[in-house]
């Protein structure tokens, strides 16, 4: 960066900060919109919310105080007149407009009082003569920070752009000639940074030029690149090979009260055949919520522990890494394979055992958060890594596990699960670097939840509801959810709902669990409700991940026309999990938005959850049907995957001919634009 004119160690700091670190990265940071200086434009053809520049006479100026003081300046042409209004003015500035002055402004147009108006435009009196500059191409407005003007990010990206004259291989198209139809890279760069006039060039983040799109192709690519280079690497990396003796799984599955369904066992088996290679396993299991995938991981783990090697089973929160705790537990601790539970509010003395047993290798099994993965904490022989809900945690999380876990040349397995089901073409795109086995049915017996979409003021009936399906022997879930308010309201609406609903129904025991509570108080009310001494459960959405419960099989949710479809269809997975019809009563409040009704709908008309994730693309775009914020891999600088979804099997093929034909290209891109992050430069 510093190899520009002007930039000094304290500008390249702050343009750091916006991720510009080389001066190829000013190239692919593109404007937010552009001024359009190349032209005047006649007063009587400017457009309300446009920037524009005016050349024109001053008719009269005068300063006016109402409740501001102020100057307002008239200024008109041949076609017609404008008011220019500044708040913040010197005499000097004031003296200036006198009748009969010429000038030139710049500014937004805006509905004044009397009329068009520009408030503080940038102007010039303009000398006997002369006419206003106009610029030969489109000026580009940059997202920026502080200390960095616009003038200046102008001028490095210029600078950065007419280098590329100079060096053309500076910044090479690799991609030249394969994208037959498309602007070349120079010219997409040339197009979106410093435009040429008379075309309509609408900000190019909302606009789907061309040249953008060219850039994104590009960006897509080496994102998908750079993971299918992640997973050539990890290949070549050892692993300890666990075929097992399959003892302990056949134990466990003799002791099961029930056979695995035939896509489980499909996905055990790929599983199985992974483990007994000498290279490390990147697998995703992918299934919809209920799939029974704790069974699938807990096969995993025996194979392991067959082999005397140890498993860590991370989740994302602490409820969901107890339930799963205690179904490891259920099934591993009898067949004579220890369970450890590791998390960051536990008490030290538990942690220290916990710890202490990990260390020497009694411990075959540790089930916890990413506490999992602290500093202190050592294996023995750690020889697999089962993460759950994959999605909430980064690449990063996952590369930092896998490196976690090395030991010499070993690198350990790793498994991760997922209920978020992904659009395959964005799977592919996206999870290049895993392999992905897909568990694609239930259990046999379960019948889809009946749904119901309710309106608020008919609670009472609701409550009814709960009152004859706790009295047949059921049990209820009542999710409170308060989203974008505080998660301390958020509880405390939940225990105020938990006492009235206590009151209503005096003859039902109501547990409350949320996220404020101590770990042992939830765990408490938890383990009440699996064994049906707590027969309605309040909770927060901290239910949403995990729980399993299969008497119950009734759910309400209290507005459920906040929720997005991910969230509603993991909720609502938490019931139909046993044999009892089950149902879901999404309670809103009116008026319904038309997304919300269009997402309740959804609701009631699928239980697929490939199909509402589908649906839910099409409502919300993928960014945040994945969860974006939380998964670096997905901040793309140009891409947008809602836009440029289309864009993804191409890149697949793009990818693999690139590959093939043009190795050195595939590394470029890479290094263009993932290099500086160094997001995989410790693989
Ligand atoms: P998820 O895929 O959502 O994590 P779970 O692993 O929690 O699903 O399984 C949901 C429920 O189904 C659990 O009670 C589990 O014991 C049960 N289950 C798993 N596999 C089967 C099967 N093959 N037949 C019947 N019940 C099963
Ligand atoms: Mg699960």
């Amino acid at each position: 960066m510093e190899s520009l004119r002007g930039v000094g160690p304290a500008l390249a700091g702050r343009l750091a900060r916006l991720g510009l670190q080389r001066v190829a990265d000013l190239l692919f940071h593109l404007p937010l919109r552009y001024e359009d200086r190349t032209r005047v434009v006649p007063i009587a053809a400017l457009r309300v919310g446009a920037t524009a520049l005016v050349e024109g006479e001053v008719i009269r100026a005068e300063v006016r105080v109402t409740r501001r003081r102020m100057l307002l300046v008239c200024v008109a042409d041949r076609s017609g007149a404008l008011w220019l209004r500044f708040f913040h003015f010197n005499a000097r500035q004031q003296a200036g407009f006198r009748a009969g002055v010429r000038l030139w402004c710049f500014g937004e147009v805006r509905r004044g009082p009397t009329g068009l108006e520009m408030v503080h435009p940038e102007y010039r009196l303009l000398p006997e003569g002369a006419a206003a500059p106009r610029e030969a191409r489109l000026r580009a407005i940059y997202p920026t920070t502080e200390g960095v003007s616009q003038r200046v990010l102008q001028g490095l990206v210029h600078q950065a752009l007419d280098r590329l004259d100079r060096q053309p291989e500076a910044l090479r198209d690799w991609l030249a000639g394969r994208l037959p139809g498309w602007p070349g890279l120079r010219e997409a760069l040339e197009q979106l940074h410093r435009p040429p006039p008379g075309r309509r060039w609408a900000a190019p983040a909302a606009a789907d030029s061309p040249a953008r799109r060219r850039l994104a192709f590009e960006e897509l690519l080496a994102h998908h690149l750079s993971l299918r280079q992640l997973r050539v690497h990890v290949h070549r990396q050892e692993a300890l090979p666990l075929a097992g003796t399959g003892r302990l799984r056949a134990r466990l599955l003799a002791a099961l009260p029930f056979s695995p369904t035939p896509a489980q066992q499909r996905v055990m088996d790929e599983i199985a055949a992974d483990l007994a290679r000498p290279r490390p396993m990147l697998r995703l299991v992918q299934g919809d919520v209920g799939s029974g995938k704790t069974l699938v991981a807990a096969m995993a783990a025996l194979q392991a522990a067959e082999c005397e090697v140890q498993t860590a089973v991370m989740a994302p929160t602490e409820l969901l890494a107890e339930q799963h705790f205690r179904s490891f537990q259920r099934w591993c601790a009898p067949l004579g394979v220890p369970v450890v539970w590791l998390s960051g509010r536990q008490r030290a003395a538990e942690r220290r055992a916990a710890l202490e047993a990990l260390a020497c290798g009694t411990a075959r099994i540790a089930v916890g958060t990413h506490a999992l993965f602290q500093e202190d904490v050592r294996y023995a022989r750690l020889g697999l890594v089962i993460v759950d809900e994959q999605h909430r945690f980064g690449v990063h999380q996952r590369l930092a596990l896998r490196d976690k876990g090395a030991r010499g040349a070993h690198r350990p397995h790793q498994l991760t699960l997922t209920a978020t089901p992904i659009p395959r073409t964005l799977a592919m795109a996206l999870y290049a670097d895993l392999d992905t086995s897909i568990i694609d049915a239930l259990p046999p017996g379960r019948r889809p939840v009946k749904t119901a979409v309710i309106d608020d003021r008919r609670r009472e009936e609701v409550i009814e509801r709960v009152r004859a399906a706790c009295r047949a022997g059921a049990q209820a879930y009542w999710v409170c959810t308060l989203i974008e308010e505080s998660e301390a309201l958020q509880c405390q609406a939940a225990e105020d709902t938990a006492r009235a609903l206590a009151e209503r129904l005096p003859e039902l025991r109501v547990g409350l669990v949320h996220g404020r509570m101590k770990p042992r108080e939830k765990e408490a009310v938890m383990q009440a409700f699996e064994a049906g001494a707590v027969q309605l459960l309040v909770a927060t959405t901290v239910i949403e991940v995990g729980v399993d419960v299969p008497n119950a099989s009734l759910m309400i949710i209290e507005n459920a026309e906040r929720l997005g479809l991910a969230q509603l269809h993991q909720l609502r997975g938490r019931v139909g999990r046993g044999t009892r019809q089950s149902h879901c009563v999404l309670l809103y409040r009116a008026p319904l938005s038309a997304a919300a009704r269009a997402r309740l709908q959804v609701m009631r008309e699928t239980h697929d959850g490939f199909e509402i994730a589908r649906r839910d693309l099409e409502l919300r775009g993928p960014g945040e049907v994945l969860g974006t914020r939380q998964t670096g891999m997905l901040q793309f600088r140009v891409a947008d995957l809602m836009r440029d979804q289309g864009l993804l099997p191409r890149i697949q093929r793009e990818a693999d001919r690139l590959l093939a034909e043009a190795p050195e290209a595939a590394r470029a891109l890479v290094r263009r634009w993932l290099g500086a992050r160094e997001r995989y430069a410790h693989v």
